[in-house]
């Protein structure tokens, strides 16, 4: 080819380039009160949003084509993230089932959800639904399961068939070996058999096991939590280099060693409160019933109208311990995610998420702590360093709330907008 053609056509390339980056939709959202996750006091900002990133946070941005939206009197958070999720397997059927089943999560200001109820076959079919653009749905950071023989998360024979189980070391690094094809996100391992001394206990993994699991996902960068409800069951993952239980330690208060443990490993805590809290007495504010599906509400309509049921023993006495080994873990300096297990009885998508960050602040957190454990710290136990913050370059997960949730935690239910990678999702 002559040099003058190419030229010209590299010329026509660049043009063609820069076209398409102004092509890129913008959405200047003006004037808000801007809480950044990072925990620095919120301020009158404007963010300027293109494609799917923050490309500007400051005053008086101009801008010539882009949506603008009037955040006067209004709060932007970044979106939330749900460490905790189990979603019933019709929500993968199709674009439709999936906006669906996860507009609550966008309704709550959920923008990320980490997803534990799915298997290698399930990720491709998954992603190929998301990345049809067809669905409004949170980013979901999709699992691998394992657990060993007879072990909690093999109950049924559906999640029996979906949890790999190993019971050695080199049996472990073989299941890896074929399971990382299926490039999972995270790997959540089934490593604490106690039932609550409600059941019989499972069988629990054993640290060298669960360390070939946590070496060979370390080696591709991907992180491993854990089911783990016993401090022995906590201090045997902490050793094991575990990034972080996704559940609370529920049968004894935590002690020095474990704090030790978790911050020599830096294992981070998701205690999923909203799961342990008992249900017979629970009360659920108007926010929270206005935004129920009918057939929850229906549930919960029929629990409220026959007497408490009492709550036993054992339930009571781990939702104390549980509710304690919060504000010991924060005192220790533990970092404290938000996770929920959305998907079990009584724990609704979206609202438990808000619910879980709320009772954080009944142990201590301020309302502003416990929103940084939904965005920023949630985002970094993950690893990921994208999203999380409201900053130039962060994926544009972004909520828009009235009142001041950053002072009042009540007011995170008063969700306005929602986006999604800079895109405005529906949840009417
Ligand atoms: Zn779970």
């Amino acid at each position: 080819m002559k040099r003058w053609l190419r030229n010209l056509l590299a010329l026509v390339g660049a043009f063609a380039c820069a076209a398409t980056a102004h092509a890129e939709p913008e959405t200047l959202i003006r004037g808000a009160r801007v809480f950044d996750g990072t925990g620095a006091p919120a301020r009158i900002r404007d963010v300027l949003v293109r494609g799917d990133r923050i490309v500007a946070v400051g005053r008086h941005i101009r801008v010539r084509d882009a949506e603008v939206v009037d955040a006067n009197g209004l709060t932007l958070l970044p979106g939330l993230h749900d460490l905790h999720v189990h979603t019933p397997r019709v929500a993968f059927e199709g674009a439709e089932a999936l906006a669906d089943t996860h507009r609550p999560y966008l309704a709550s200001g959920v923008t990320s959800i980490n997803e534990y109820s799915v298997s290698g076959p399930m990720l491709a079919p998954i992603r190929a639904i998301v990345a049809s653009g067809q669905a409004d749905a949170p980013h979901m950071v999709l699992a691998i399961r394992l657990g060993v023989p007879h072990g909690h998360g093999t109950e049924s024979e559906f999640t029996n068939s979906i949890t790999t189980q190993v019971t050695t070391p080199a049996e472990a690094r073989a299941a890896m070996k074929e399971l990382l094809s299926s490039r999972p996100d995270v790997i959540k391992v089934f490593a604490d058999g106690w039932r609550y001394a409600r059941d019989a206990d499972r069988p629990d993994m054993d640290l060298p096991t669960l360390k070939a699991i946590v070496d060979a996902a370390h080696a591709r960068n991907i992180r491993v939590v854990t089911h783990t409800v016993t401090l022995a069951g906590a201090k045997r993952a902490a050793r094991a280099g575990v990034d972080a239980l996704v559940h609370g330690v529920g049968d004894a208060r935590v002690d020095r060693e474990l704090i030790g443990l978790m911050k020599k490993h830096r294992t981070a805590y998701v205690p999923t409160l909203v799961v342990y809290e008992p249900k017979q007495d629970r009360t659920l504010l108007a926010a929270e019933w206005s935004r129920l599906r009918p057939r929850d509400l229906e549930r919960e309509t029929e629990r409220k109208a026959e007497p408490n049921a009492p709550i036993p023993e054992y339930e009571s006495r781990r939702w104390q311990i549980m509710q304690d080994n919060v504000r010991l873990l924060r005192a220790g300096g533990i970092r404290i995610g938000v996770g929920t297990d959305t998907g079990i009885g009584g724990v609704y998508p979206g609202l438990a998420a808000q619910r879980e960050i709320r009772l954080l602040t009944t142990l201590g957190f301020t309302p502003r702590e416990a929103l940084v454990a939904a965005t920023s710290t949630s985002a970094r136990i993950m690893g990921a360093r994208d999203h999380g913050r409201i900053g130039r370059g962060q994926r544009a997960d972004l909520v828009l709330v009235a009142g001041r949730p950053d002072e009042q935690i009540e007011d995170l239910y008063q969700v306005r907008r929602t986006w999604v990678s800079g895109r405005a999702v529906s949840f009417d």
